[in-house]
């Protein structure tokens, strides 16, 4: 029997989970599965703690048409029998919004989820799935302790400035701010500089999470400084399906007269506008990089002036630049957008070295470069292990090992 901490992501389509030795410092996980198209086709697929698949005998078999609260409880039946039998000692959740107080992780309560579905507005794509999951775990293992892992929290280290809108006072006093997102992956990223950059870890640095969702975060001691993420997960970076950063006129204009409805406004500004809206073709930025149509071109070079143009502005925020980190699917995989980004930015003193970046090489800045670019894998599920083992054993140990992490 393995004593494990379990991980759950909970999204719209897909419940992402992971088993963690229980230590205060998991360096890898003993187990990795999704279960994708929640609500269509629902499929089941996992690794074990060195990435190999597991046969499909060994795998859970779901309803196709499960929906996530019937997932949990299969799921958590199938992991107490796997390999021999786990034991969960406690669940972590990945949870969108943490509002203007949480600082950090919390653990959960009766309080806390009603604290947490007051935020549902906010983030309507994923908070209510988050709750929903934190909920039928309860349900399903009475007792458990679980932690409520932020996408916020991290960035409530920024100054009054960076987190207000140019809007009336009394907005501004009823939660209308900067909240910012992609916490969990910042953190780690944080967590990793000093092995990377020594004592240049603490300097001035932007770290670009370029996924499906995207955004970047500028950091000065490895705490956010000021980050393109605002009230929602819809602001700053060009993304897969969301526009980003648009003038608020063009809003008006499709609901004044344009006759648009709010949710058709909603619709166009999450699921339709981004790489999707400007390719006519797909969201994905690997399947526009292998697309001749000029449209996919378009597509990624608006995707990456974008992205140049909001790192200069952070940089702003911190007053210079020392280090760039490529982070997610496409910061990580993308040679090209890197290239495209890095080109841009020249006059910062940035210079690629061209065959470390088509490698897809930690370092890929070049030495006549000025400021440091890095290609670092992000695990946000492995700072939410650390996380959820910190608050339910009360043990504090640094985590990840490479280095202290934001408490
Ligand atoms: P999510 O926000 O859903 O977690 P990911 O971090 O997994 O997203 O990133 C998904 C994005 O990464 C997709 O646009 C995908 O095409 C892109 N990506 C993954 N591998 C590559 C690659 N080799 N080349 C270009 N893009 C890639």
């Amino acid at each position: 029997m393995t004593d494990a901490i379990l991980v759950v992501n909970a999204g719209s389509s897909s419940l992402k989970f992971a088993l963690y030795p229980e230590t205060s410092n998991p360096t890898a996980a003993l187990l990795r599965g999704k279960i994708a198209g929640i609500g269509s086709r629902c499929v089941f697929s996992a690794r074990d703690g060195e990435g190999r698949a597991l046969s499909p005998s060994e795998g859970m078999s779901v309803d196709a048409g499960a929906a996530l609260d019937d997932l949990i409880p299969t799921l958590l039946e199938w992991l107490k029998n796997h390999r021999g039998g786990v034991n969960i000692l406690a669940a972590g959740h990945r949870v969108v919004h943490g509002g203007r107080h949480h600082t950090g992780p919390a653990r959960v309560t009766e309080a806390l989820l009603d604290e947490l579905t007051t935020l549902e507005p906010l983030a309507p794509l994923h908070q209510v799935h988050n709750v929903k999951a934190i909920r039928a775990v309860a349900a399903a293992l009475p007792g458990l302790p679980q932690v409520a892992c932020f996408d916020t929290s991290f960035h409530r280290t920024q100054d009054r400035l960076a987190q207000l809108f140019a809007l009336p006072r009394a907005l501004t006093d009823a939660g209308i701010i900067r909240y910012g997102f992609h916490g969990l992956s910042y953190d780690y990223i944080a967590s990793t500089l000093p092995h990377h950059l020594g004592a240049r870890a603490d300097g001035r640095v932007i770290v670009a999470h370029l996924g499906n969702g995207a955004s970047m975060c500028a950091m000065q001691a490895r705490r956010s400084v000021a980050t393109s993420m605002g009230f929602t997960a819809l602001d700053g970076l060009m993304m897969g399906q969301r526009c980003g950063t648009i003038d608020p006129g063009v809003l008006l204009h499709l609901l004044d007269c344009l006759g648009m409805t709010t949710q058709e406004v909603g619709h166009l500004l999450y699921e339709t506008s981004g790489l999707l809206g400007v390719s006519g073709i797909s969201n994905d930025m690997a399947i526009l990089q292998s697309s001749p149509a000029v449209e996919a071109r378009e597509a990624i070079e608006l995707f990456c002036y974008r992205a140049a143009g909001e790192l200069a502005m952070l940089a702003a925020a911190i007053k210079g630049l020392d280090t760039i980190v490529f982070t997610a699917g496409i910061g990580e995989h993308s040679a090209l957008v890197r290239r495209l980004i890095c080109q841009q930015l020249e006059w910062m003193g940035v210079a690629l070295d061209t065959d470390a970046n088509e490698r897809d090489a930690v370092r890929i800045s070049s030495a006549a470069s000025s400021v440091d670019v890095l290609v670092i894998p992000t695990d946000e599920e492995i700072v939410m292990a650390g996380a959820t083992h910190r608050l339910t054993t009360g043990v504090h140990a640094p985590f990840p090992s490479h280095g202290a992490s934001h408490p």
